[in-house]
């Protein structure tokens, strides 16, 4: 007998008659539904089931993981001037979770790209350095995100029915950055109170999917800080650059509160990871490879999976995307060359306590 016994007793004409083959012949006869089929089709089609319940099954348990995240970016936040504003919000991810004031904006290994938002939030979101994403400055040009894309793309990879979402009014970010986004919102702000508007509207539109949605993945960008740096300086003694910087903690707040309001919220180990692309200095932040103020940034990882209190080791803005993508259990490949590390989290891993 054949191998292949199943398939080629499968072979059912429209009129009833079961055509099984043995060796040149053909032998045509009537099976009853109730005879034939029901010992040996029945059988086959009970183990295609089994097979394919398993399947199903093991296919259902890989698509989504079992943590969650929330990533939030402050455009041009100065470490300094966040220590010296009123923040509870972040005050409070800080106390429960790992903190560095020293988290740099370009890598050792590549360091020629313009300390501007274009390489920043490129770094911030792919991972990697600009000699691999390609953008040097805001103009975007030799952008690489198909070879370094979006880090939604690599939980999208191995988590292809995980929920994320993207909400940012530095329009650029939204129309050359991101890609994988289930839910996707990209305004296009421009001065200080137009930043101010619509850190609003992202914060309500990612309160909204936080709230109403299923996000295992959400990125939140907030541009107001950094345009009133450039409007009234990038300094802790300048006090509307205070004052947005605690405005900023007040979405944050809002975003927590959203994230903690889940129903599911205490099952599904949220971390919370808070950064920046740069500082600034004067009215500004362009040119400062050797400007402290402007190259050194803060980050924030927050969560039961993060460690507590200051981040000893170097940290980088490419961290971000790796600490999102270890704490939702993508396993990182060696092949996508990303340049962060996860710093902040435990060593107990990304799994539910
Ligand atoms: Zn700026």
């Amino acid at each position: 007998m054949s191998t292949c016994k199943c398939l080629e007793r499968i072979s059912l004409n429209r009129s009833g008659f079961w055509r099984r083959r043995r060796g040149d012949t053909f032998v045509k006869a009537f099976i009853s539904r109730h005879g034939y089929l029901e010992s040996d089709l029945s059988r086959w089609f009970l183990v295609v089931w089994s097979i394919t319940n398993v399947f199903v099954g093991q296919v259902a348990a890989a698509e989504l993981p079992s943590n969650r995240v929330l990533v939030i970016g402050i455009d041009g936040c100065r470490p300094d001037a966040l220590a010296k504003a009123v923040t509870p919000h972040l005050d409070s991810l800080i106390q429960t979770g790992a903190f560095s004031d020293q988290t740099q904006i370009l890598g050792e290994r590549y360091t020629e790209n313009d300390t501007v938002s274009g390489p920043g939030w490129s770094s911030f979101l792919t991972g990697v350095w600009a000699d691999k994403h390609g953008v040097q400055n805001n103009s975007f040009q030799g952008k690489n995100y198909e070879a370094f894309p979006h880090f939604f793309a690599y939980i999208k990879q191995q988590f292809p029915k995980a929920q994320t979402g993207s909400f940012v009014d530095w329009k650029p970010i939204d129309t050359h950055i991101v890609s994988h986004a289930d839910v996707q919102h990209g305004f296009d702000a421009h001065g200080a109170d137009g930043y101010t508007k619509f850190d609003e509207s992202v914060t309500s539109e990612a309160v909204k999917f936080l709230s109403e949605g299923n996000p295992h993945a959400v990125m939140a960008y907030l541009g107001a800080v950094d345009e009133t740096g450039h409007r009234y300086g990038f300094h802790p003694s300048v006090p509307e650059y205070i004052e947005a910087i605690e405005t900023v903690d007040t979405r944050v707040g809002q975003l927590l509160t959203a994230m903690k309001s889940r129903p599911n919220f205490a099952a599904e180990n949220w971390l919370v990871v808070v950064s920046t692309d740069h500082g600034g200095q004067g009215l500004g932040h362009g040119g400062g490879h050797k400007i402290p103020e402007i190259r050194t940034t803060f980050l924030i990882v927050s969560g039961s999976a993060a460690k507590q209190g200051k981040i000893e080791q170097p940290t980088y803005v490419v961290d971000v995307p790796v600490i999102a993508l270890t704490h939702l259990g993508v396993e990182i490949q060696a092949d996508w060359k990303l340049d962060g590390k996860p710093a902040g989290l435990t060593n107990r891993g990304s799994h539910n306590e």
